[in-house]
């Protein structure tokens, strides 16, 4: 095993600067004339499926890959650092892939999204947080109070959207996302899979017996 690899993961909601992050870490390696390669799954074609873009447009070629395993599969003789973007989407594979490069000495640098629209941990990202060596967790502003904002509001049709809402919508819906703080978040119709205040033991607020 080699003594230099690591895993670094940054998280955060949308619009907290993810990708523009990795960016900036990919462009620091390579002014340090490290060999690097970036990887993004397929399924994301936002800003067409050659580069990773950031919101303020900056953007860096990526390769888009369907499978994690792929990854082994496109990986060029003597690459040191390995970005992968939009990391929250690939399947739980990636988390023994992110493993296996770290141990062969590469540093590798995963952005995502640690919460979906639901406000719930989002697919492989939990492993990979605990995994890593270095986690940065950044945060947006709120929209709606100015606060630091941590979680991604779905919106449909003006609204937010509700916890049963399906992932991929049909037809003329229109949906979009904004960040906000976990104050100004909204759930309808979220069921109670958590306990409400109401139910939490008093010494939990600090009130007397
Ligand atoms: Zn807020």
């Amino acid at each position: 095993m080699s003594r230099n690899g690591s895993l670094e993961v940054i998280c955060g909601s949308m619009f907290s600067g993810k990708s523009e992050e990795l960016i900036r870490r990919v462009r620091r390696a390579i002014i340090a004339k490290l060999k690097v390669q970036v990887f993004k799954p397929i399924i994301d074609n936002r800003f067409g499926i050659e580069h990773v873009v950031s919101h303020n447009n900056v953007k860096i070629t990526a390769l888009p890959v369907d499978h994690p395993y792929d990854i082994f599969d496109c990986l060029e003789d003597g690459v040191q650092v390995v970005a992968i973007d939009e990391v929250q989407f690939f399947s739980k594979e990636i988390i023994q892939v992110c493993d296996a490069l770290a141990d062969k000495g590469i540093r590798v640098i995963a952005a995502g999204l640690d919460l979906d629209f639901r406000g719930e941990p989002f697919g492989p990202m939990p492993d990979l947080l605990a995994k890593a060596e270095i986690v940065d967790k950044l945060r947006a502003i709120c929209v709606v109070c100015g606060q630091d904002a941590c979680r991604s509001q779905r919106i449909i049709n003006g609204k937010a959207a509700d916890y049963n809402s399906p992932l991929i919508l049909v037809g003329d819906s229109k949906e979009g996302y904004e960040a906000r703080c976990r104050a100004c978040f909204e759930l309808p119709n979220k069921s109670g899979s958590c306990l409400s205040a109401e139910e939490l033991p008093l010494c939990f607020f600090g009130a007397e017996q």
